[in-house]
């Protein structure tokens, strides 16, 4: 691992002036992974000023980390109110934040999440509310939620993502960690994998629509992604280590979003992909998976699609028309009211502004060699990711996860619709060859 890119090294930069322009600040405060996290707690909450703690946690993640977590609270004489949620699986809904809400007592000062995903959201959701400094002593190295300050919620049965407060501080224990459920090793995976398409989009909408772009971000990305990389079959054998640098690579990618101030170099088209599977199963009750194994199929089908264009470019091809108003129409009966958004979007997104996207082809035509070049060097080998995948037991496709594959070509096509990220589809819009790639993905 590249001891200049781990998360408590980009932590420990504290405030300082890139190359790229930018003031770089991470909002995370504070990483620690390291065997028996949780006897760190106290000391932790004292570090933020915490007197009385109000500790989330559900039946599994209590029996993990949390009995631990508890016991060194009392230890240090730090109170502490327990919300405890029932085993099943929760979602990120009303009901879930209500409860923490209700079972909040005005005596505390400091929040606790012991968990990851719906739990870590929770946390960060009360934590903002209540504008008090949070810990999160995570269980499972499952999503890149870790460092980030929003939280993914489903409103009103609609997916969307709420300001929330960024936990000053991420404790894991590498052996908790590594003993999670093995579907969360490979959803934290996944959120990793995801990492090569965002990065390589990221410069290309940089040469495309001028975009930002921060190479020092990019750089430690890739050195998370790689060390993820490096040990990922050890996930097999729930090696601890394995285990860890995914967490750390979790959380680099919430720093490095942050030092971005934009969500790009962590989150591209497959990130959309898992985005519009979720925003269906909130609105219509479809089929959904976690959020990194989503990741996952999403980049697979993603690489697939760079595959397809690289191969479109080089034999040629005939620019297809775009009929708008049809697509909006196909986009319409596909989301349901989950896509009432992105019809609004439509109307004034640069993705369909003719003048914008004259300048864009412009910058295409002239740039396409730098672009391949990018394609080429930042994205691995589709059968190298997918093999990997296969090897270590991974959902390798929509039907997988309960997803119609029939349905991949309209999804693939509205990834492009959810908000001005310039990404594949974008970029295939350009060329004129989306539905060729949709296709045959
Ligand atoms: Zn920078
Ligand atoms: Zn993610």
């Amino acid at each position: 691992m590249d001891q200049n890119y781990t998360a408590a090294a980009l932590i420990g930069r504290g405030e300082f002036a890139c190359a790229c322009g930018k003031i770089h600040k991470a909002s995370v405060k504070y990483a620690l992974t390291q065997k028996n996290a949780a006897n760190e707690l106290a000391a932790c909450v004292r570090r933020f000023g915490g007197t009385k703690a109000f500790v989330l946690a559900d039946e599994n993640t209590l029996a993990a980390a949390g009995e631990a977590a508890l016991a060194n609270l009392k230890e240090n004489n730090i109170g502490y109110t327990l919300c405890l949620y029932p085993g099943k699986r929760m979602e990120p809904d009303e009901r879930t934040v209500g409860r923490a809400a209700l079972y909040y007592t005005g005596d505390c000062d400091i929040i606790i999440t012991v968990g990851s995903g719906v739990l870590n959201d929770t946390g960060k959701i009360i934590a903002g509310m209540k504008n008090l400094p949070y810990i999160c002593l995570a269980t499972a190295p499952s999503m890149d939620g870790y460092a980030s300050s929003t939280s993914s919620v489903i409103r009103d049965r609609l997916k969307v993502s709420v300001n929330s407060r960024c936990p000053d501080a991420v404790l894991a224990d590498p052996a908790v960690l590594a003993a999670a459920p093995k579907r969360m090793l490979l959803a934290g995976l996944g959120d990793m994998l995801a990492k090569y398409v965002s990065v390589c989009e990221w410069r290309i909408g940089h040469i495309v629509t001028g975009e930002y772009y921060c190479e020092e971000v990019a750089k430690a990305v890739r050195a998370a992604l790689k060390a993820c990389m490096d040990g990922a079959l050890g996930l097999l054998k729930k090696d601890e280590t394995a285990a860890a640098a995914v967490m750390d690579g979790l959380i680099v990618s919430g720093v490095a979003a942050d030092w971005a101030g934009v969500s790009r170099p962590v989150s591209g088209t497959e990130h959309y992909f898992s985005h519009i599977w979720d925003m269906r199963a909130a609105a219509m009750g479809t089929s959904c998976d976690l959020h990194g194994i989503q990741c996952a199929i999403g980049t697979l089908k993603t690489l697939k699609g760079y595959g397809v264009l690289k191969r479109l470019l080089k034999e040629g091809y005939t620019p297809e028309a775009f009929d708008k108003a049809a697509w909006l129409k196909e986009l319409a009966a596909y989301m349901g009211s989950a896509g009432e958004t992105m019809l609004k979007n439509a109307e004034t997104c640069d993705l369909y502004n003719p003048e914008k996207q004259r300048a864009r082809q412009k910058n295409v035509r002239e740039r396409l060699p730098e672009i391949m070049e990018i394609i080429e060097t930042e994205l691995p080998a589709y059968d190298e990711i997918y093999a990997l995948l296969q090897t270590l037991g991974a959902p390798l496709g929509p039907e997988d996860i309960g997803i119609p594959e029939s349905e991949t070509a309209v999804c693939f096509k509205a990834t492009k619709d959810i908000r001005d990220k310039y990404i594949l589809s974008s970029l295939a819009y350009d060329l004129g060859c989306l539905n060729r790639i949709a296709a045959e993905i």
